[in-house]
């Protein structure tokens, strides 16, 4: 259910609108884009009438291009890349004008909105997910040596990966160079919603500004609130849902009902994060215009540093995992690997999700690669769901970017909340396009920095998250190569005999 969800969200969606509907869309963004314009011009900044239509002209082109038009002929991850590209070209283009911040100021509302509604179902979505990941491996004392072969494994690459990404933010530094040459706003209002101690007197602070400024850093955020979040640290909610899930799995038979609940919730929290991402290419441009008109080229430089810090953390993974973990304890050679595992590779790189590419990695696993279906069936199933190597040292290093990027020194004890936080996050990611953009609220409410910040970097989210996808899947499927070698479940894999290259 879930990868059908996810693998119709990527397609462009087909079907031709009547004229009607079509007229009454753009009346729609028309109207919307003159309450914006007029509030922009009258509240914030006394414009002349001519200025009021050129704001409303961009605010209605805005509109229909990035919600009506990109959307209709691209499909999401396509629409989100254009939208990045349009917003770091305007935000270029208009940076401080009047154009400029109207922008930031009010079409970044939905920026605004779109970050609000992904962490307004962070706290149920990680309960359900980690709950659901947990209790589908069974009765934790009867799955046994291979249960508990899959969860050693799967824990120590995801650690490794953790690792790795804090060794590369912090050799490489990409947020330092943001926080010397720009003052990045303060998101400590957030912090309130994240339950970490905020600073009280920089939120008060922050109350001054435009009006299209104070409905984002103050309406929208007492509007679209995390409720499960006030007050409760999201380590405790994860620490629940992971005993809630073994005691659901060790019910057996008896817990199957509650299992099926959980899953189905679990398939409803997707469809609604399906439906905000419907607001993604609006989002993503404003947000990217925005970032790219305050802070002009130092931003996008960083942002370059940030993408290569990223990219380099996964490359140096992925080659542990395929060219040493794979030969020396699965014995199989990378070679061999490559070509069994390509085409679920290149898929899961072209859609943006582990969970919609499962049953092709598990056809390739086990035709290709020769992995028992058994082991197949259990391991990769389990993989998509709780390990996301990717995942987990994307948010390492994007956090501590995060971080550096607002200001704040790099001590031991943030290191190792983030890699807490990152290690337990990716257990209960999604594998879905985004799927660590919804949930790294949590990692960053653990360094008391708001969702808000996430603006920064989610431009770029499509293009790492395509890597990043590959990466998770390179880990379920070693893992389960790794265990069934060491289980005398491997053999040459039909479809690759030809290619028996198996090292020793
Ligand atoms: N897209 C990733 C996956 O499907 C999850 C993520 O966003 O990190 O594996």
């Amino acid at each position: 259910m879930q990868s059908e969800i996810i693998a119709n969200s990527g397609k462009r969606e087909g079907g031709k609108l009547s004229f009607r509907t079509t007229g009454f869309i753009l009346v729609i963004y028309g109207l919307l884009s003159a309450v914006l314009a007029v509030c922009a011009g009258l509240l914030d900044a006394t414009v002349p009438v001519g200025m009021l239509l050129l704001l409303w002209a961009m605010a209605w082109l805005a509109h229909v291009v990035l919600l009506f038009l990109i959307p209709r002929y691209f499909s999401l991850g396509t629409a989100i890349l254009i939208a990045m590209g349009c917003g770091i070209a305007v935000g270029g283009v208009t940076g401080k004008s009047v154009f400029g911040r109207f922008l930031a100021d009010w079409l970044n509302l939905y920026g605004v909105v779109f970050l609000r509604l992904l962490v307004m179902v962070v706290p149920v979505l990680i309960l359900i997910s980690i709950t659901r990941g947990v209790a589908s491996l069974g009765d934790p004392v009867a799955l046994g040596r291979l249960g508990f072969k899959t969860v050693a494994f799967y824990l120590m690459t995801t650690v490794i990966a953790v690792f790795i990404g804090l060794l590369c933010v912090n050799v490489m530094h990409p947020g330092k160079k943001l926080a010397e040459s720009i003052t990045v706003s303060n998101p400590a209002p957030e912090s309130e919603d994240s339950g970490a101690p905020g600073d009280k007197a920089a939120a008060a602070s922050q109350t001054q500004g435009t009006y299209g400024q104070r409905l984002q850093k103050e309406v929208i955020p007492a509007l679209i609130k995390s409720p499960f979040l006030d007050g409760i640290n999201p380590l405790t909610i994860i620490l629940f849902a992971l005993l809630l899930g073994a005691a659901i799995g060790s019910l057996g038979p008896k817990g199957t009902p509650l299992l099926d609940v959980v899953q189905s919730l679990d398939d409803a929290l997707v469809r609604m994060i399906l439906w905000f991402m419907k607001l993604a290419p609006m989002a993503v441009f404003t947000l990217m215009a925005k970032a790219t008109g305050e802070f002009g080229g130092a931003y996008l430089q960083t942002l370059a540093y940030y993408v290569f810090t990223v990219l380099s953390g996964l490359v140096i993974h992925f080659f542990i995992l395929a060219c040493v973990i794979v030969p020396l304890m699965g014995r199989i050679s990378p070679v061999r690997f490559f070509r069994a595992m390509s085409p679920a590779l290149s898929l899961g790189f072209g859609i943006s999700s582990s969970s919609a590419t499962l049953p092709l990695t598990i056809h390739c696993a086990n035709r290709r690669l020769g992995v028992d279906r058994s082991v197949c069936e259990f391991m990769l199933p389990v993989g998509a769901t709780v390990n996301m190597d990717g995942t987990a040292l994307y948010q390492a290093v994007a956090v501590m970017f995060l971080a550096f990027a607002n200001g704040l020194e790099s001590t031991l004890s943030q290191q190792i909340f983030v890699f807490a936080g990152a290690v337990l996050v990716s257990i209960g990611t999604a594998g879905i396009p985004g799927g660590s953009i919804a949930l790294m609220p949590v990692t960053l409410g653990l360094l008391g920095l708001g969702p808000e910040v996430i603006g920064l970097i989610i431009g770029v989210d499509r293009l790492l998250d395509m890597c990043r996808t590959v990466v998770n899947i390179t880990g379920d499927v070693a893992g389960c190569a790794v265990v069934a070698r060491s289980e005398g479940k491997l053999s040459c894999g039909e479809d690759t005999a030809h290619s028996m290259d198996l090292v020793s």
